[in-house]
């Protein structure tokens, strides 16, 4: 499995759209790897996960076939996570020469019905009949084209907009967990990893406090909470010690830029994400 991160800041972007602190304002300075755009994933060549207002910008940075896309997995409708509005431009005159005119996407009743809401005026009936949608059930599987996903509840946002966090897994076993956007996550989450039949081969740990320590109190975590839980996940098997651990999903209030969070890292044990990192699995 080739595991690509995409974007990798929370929703504002780092540096921010409208923001001069000085940590925007170094990331600005420093460039490379300080420039993170809004949280996207592409599993392979044909699984991506989440819509962000940045999606264009990724084609263009790195050069992707979007229309290879036939699965796309939704996390939950905060704006750097879904963008509705760029399916409308899917299909009919607007693409041509499509590897898959065909898109299947999974998410929440609420994120289908919040597309119709801000989109379904501007699709013709053709797009929208190429879209397939699939609403998910907390905890039950679906079968994704050659993988299989299961969505677990984040603790993140409101329950009238369920957000999921994901346990991917292919055709050869290889599996990943993306838990973005999440908080310390609910004893049903617990039980799910402990069920696994085998530890996860790369798990993307929500860091969006950066060097805050929310004390797992909040619907984000920072590097002390995440080393918290990726010290408890070991303990029940979900990660061991081939298990690749990301920390991912940045923003300038944690206050840590990519080397001094590469740094940190190293001493807790943790991989840090960037716009653009691939990791072969
Ligand atoms: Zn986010
Ligand atoms: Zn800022
Ligand atoms: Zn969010």
């Amino acid at each position: 499995m080739k595991f690509m991160y995409l974007g990798t800041a929370a929703a504002e972007g780092w540096p921010a759209v409208f923001c001069q602190c000085d940590f925007c304002k170094e990331a600005e300075r420093l460039g490379g790897k300080d420039i993170r755009t809004r949280a996207q994933a592409l599993i392979n060549d044909d699984l991506l996960i989440d819509l962000p207002p940045d999606t264009y910008m990724h084609k263009l940075r790195h050069g992707l076939d979007l229309t290879k896309v036939q699965h796309l997995l939704i996390t939950h409708c905060h704006m750097d996570h879904f963008y509705p509005q760029e399916l409308s431009v899917r299909g009919s005159g607007y693409s041509h020469n499509m590897a898959s005119p065909d898109l299947h996407i999974y998410c929440a009743q609420e994120t289908k019905d919040f597309f119709y809401r801000c989109s379904g005026w501007e699709l013709d009936e053709a797009s929208d009949e190429a879209m397939h949608w699939h609403i998910l059930t907390l905890f039950e599987t679906v079968q994704a084209g050659p993988y299989r996903v299961t969505p677990l509840p984040a603790h993140h946002m409101s329950s009238e907009h369920q957000p999921f966090i994901y346990h991917i897994e292919d055709a050869d076993g290889v599996s990943v967990l993306y838990l973005h956007d999440s908080g310390y996550y609910a004893p049903e989450v617990w039980t799910y990893f402990k069920s696994m039949k085998k530890s996860a081969d790369l798990v993307s740990f929500d860091t969006t406090c950066g060097e805050i320590d929310t004390h797992c109190g909040g619907g984000h975590l920072g590097l002390p909470d995440v080393v918290r839980v990726r010290d408890e996940m070991k303990a029940i098997g979900a990660i061991d010690a081939h298990t690749r651990c990301i920390a991912n999903h940045f923003s300038h209030n944690g206050h840590l830029l990519h080397n001094q969070l590469v740094e940190a890292g190293k001493l807790l044990g943790l991989d840090i994400s960037y716009d653009g990192k691939i990791i072969e699995l």
